[in-house]
């Protein structure tokens, strides 16, 4: 799979948010978590793995426990801060769901974004840290033929006109929301990434580009956020505690509402 270092872009992005809100337009900081959203949202969490697949294995824990602990936690946090919101997991317990399952949990709720959460493993035992992935750019095209075969409504929710789905306008128009999903999938990224560069132990590796089957089968904004590398003797202590679980949420929680709300404030801007 190819990885692409989005740091500098990224990087701009949250610059326009800081310049944006020094102009005084917003009393927002990009860390505070009591943000008033305007909108309501839909946002889906999906804790990684569970069931018989186990994902990562630690020493004390299993990354399919990881997943779920820091899901609900975070699903916990963002229905006290988003109350009109709609926070819909995945899974909430230990079983199996498939991939498939989980993006159709997205798509059919119409969600607004999509996050999944999942754990690293290295054979070296140094590396450690966060990573947000978002979908890889090469899949792109493949990803228009699958909304274009498997999701034929689609052109029918994302607009009133009436078009062949197979003419050239539908194909223009489902480019035109795969790239903006891709954006946007970069800013809550970039957002995820630079809250865990604070809070962290493990820093942040910064955000990438991968093929992950998951983010290709969701159509709304979409991440999948490995919250640290199990196989860190350190890092997997706290992964596994519930001190560090908290911490994970509430860094995810935080990016999520300063997601919603830059969104709202470029909105008003326009
Ligand atoms: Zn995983």
């Amino acid at each position: 799979m190819e990885n692409y270092d989005f740091r500098r872009t990224s990087t701009l992005v949250l610059y326009l948010f800081i310049i944006l809100i020094s102009t005084g337009a917003s009393s927002m900081s990009n860390n505070d978590p009591k943000v008033q959203l305007i909108g309501t949202y839909t946002v889906v969490l999906d804790a990684g793995h569970g069931g018989k697949d186990q994902g990562a294995r630690g020493k004390i824990c299993l990354e399919k426990e990881v997943n779920l602990s820091v899901c609900l936690l975070t699903a916990q946090l963002l229905r006290e801060s988003m109350p009109n919101g709609q926070i819909i997991l995945t899974r909430d317990q230990d079983q199996f769901v498939s991939l498939q399952k989980r993006a159709q949990a997205a798509n059919q709720n119409k969600a607004n974004l999509f996050i999944s959460l999942h754990c690293n493993a290295h054979t070296d035992k140094t590396v450690r840290g966060s990573e947000s992935y978002i979908m890889g750019l090469h899949k792109t095209e493949e990803n228009l033929q699958v909304a274009k075969t498997e999701n034929a409504s689609f052109l029918h929710e994302v607009d009133s006109f009436e078009l062949e789905h197979d003419s050239p306008e539908s194909h223009i128009l489902l480019a035109h929301y795969q790239e903006q999903n891709l954006w946007e999938g970069l800013r809550i990224a970039d957002f995820c990434e630079s809250t865990f560069k604070l809070h962290h132990p493990g820093g942040s590796r910064g955000v990438k580009q991968a093929g992950f089957l998951v983010l290709h089968q969701v159509y709304m904004p979409a991440v999948l956020v490995e919250l640290g590398y199990i196989s860190h003797p350190d890092e997997e202590a706290w992964l596994c505690s519930f001190d560090g679980q908290l911490e994970l949420a509430q860094t995810l929680a935080i990016s999520i509402t300063n997601y919603f709300a830059q969104q709202e404030f470029l909105a008003r801007r326009n």
